[in-house]
């Protein structure tokens, strides 16, 4: 089979795709698939450092500072504070192990990292508390 486009970096392969961003030709170990489409191993670093970060990270950053602020209202029971906190640890956990992965937006690290941090923030508070709740009762 001597017919047929050739694999950009290998000359002396077949391509069997095209990238879906900069249309170079690209063999089997070349082709990167994301989501649906093949790209090519620099437009595959180029997407994941312009990607958005993950709206669940970024739903969890305003569930945290939402709890974050609400502490002082709740004076009973600061179960949105804890809520909030558990869905940041969670959330951000995961998300941070897509990045260092490679599936998840590099651009969305800080973000994860600061919505990890305000999440164990508001769970310690929330926490702490609680135990001042009990011991004053
Ligand atoms: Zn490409
Ligand atoms: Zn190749």
């Amino acid at each position: 089979m001597a017919t047929g486009a050739r694999c950009a970096l290998h000359p002396d392969v077949s391509a069997v795709a095209t990238c879906a961003r900069c249309g170079s030709f690209l063999c089997g170990d070349c082709t990167e698939v994301v989501g649906e489409s093949p790209y090519c191993a620099p437009c595959v670093a180029v997407l994941r450092r312009e990607a958005r970060p993950s709206w669940v990270v970024q739903v969890a950053l305003g569930l945290n500072v939402l709890g974050l602020v609400c502490l002082p209202c709740s004076l009973a029971l600061p179960l949105p504070t804890l809520v909030a906190g558990l869905a940041g640890v969670v959330l951000s956990t995961r998300e941070l192990r897509r990045i260092r992965r490679g599936e998840g937006p590099v651009r969305g690290l800080m973000q994860a990292q600061v919505v990890r941090a305000l999440g164990w923030g508001n769970l310690v508070l929330s926490a702490a508390w609680l135990v001042a709740l009990l011991w004053l009762t």
